[in-house]
């Protein structure tokens, strides 16, 4: 179920704009709107999963979709031979702030292992 304040559900309908950048039955990838690195494209499903931790089996296929939605936004965005990094964040304690399962993809400048 959609939640009525999910603004990444928000992004979905349109409601709130954002600036996509692929976009297909099932998924959704746009720009982060405070980008950490100068390519920052976030991807996500069209239907509301709130985190990694409340996916199921049920989503396996759409879990694999996102990871391949965002390696051909990294492809796009020139990143295939130079690297990026595709990122989920799960849970607070993680650095996840909006409830709605999404994948980082941040590429264009040396990132640092480990994460901060
Ligand atoms: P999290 O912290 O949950 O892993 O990532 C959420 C991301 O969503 C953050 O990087 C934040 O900048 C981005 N974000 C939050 N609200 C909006 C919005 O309204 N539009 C866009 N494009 N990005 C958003
Ligand atoms: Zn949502």
């Amino acid at each position: 179920m959609a939640g009525e304040n999910c603004i990444f559900c928000k992004v979905v309908t349109g409601e709130i704009p954002a600036a996509k950048v692929y976009e297909d039955e099932r998924a959704v990838a746009f720009r982060d709107i405070n980008p950490q690195a100068p390519t920052h494209a976030l991807v996500i499903p069209r239907a509301h999963v709130a985190s990694l931790n409340e996916a199921g089996e049920a989503d396996e296929a759409l879990l694999g979709h996102l990871l391949l939605v965002a390696a051909r936004v990294a492809r796009e965005e020139g990143h295939a031979e130079g690297g990026y990094r595709t990122v989920i964040n799960t849970g607070a304690g993680a650095g996840q702030s909006v409830f709605h399962v999404h994948v980082h993809v941040l590429g264009g400048r040396a990132l640092t292992w480990p994460p901060g």
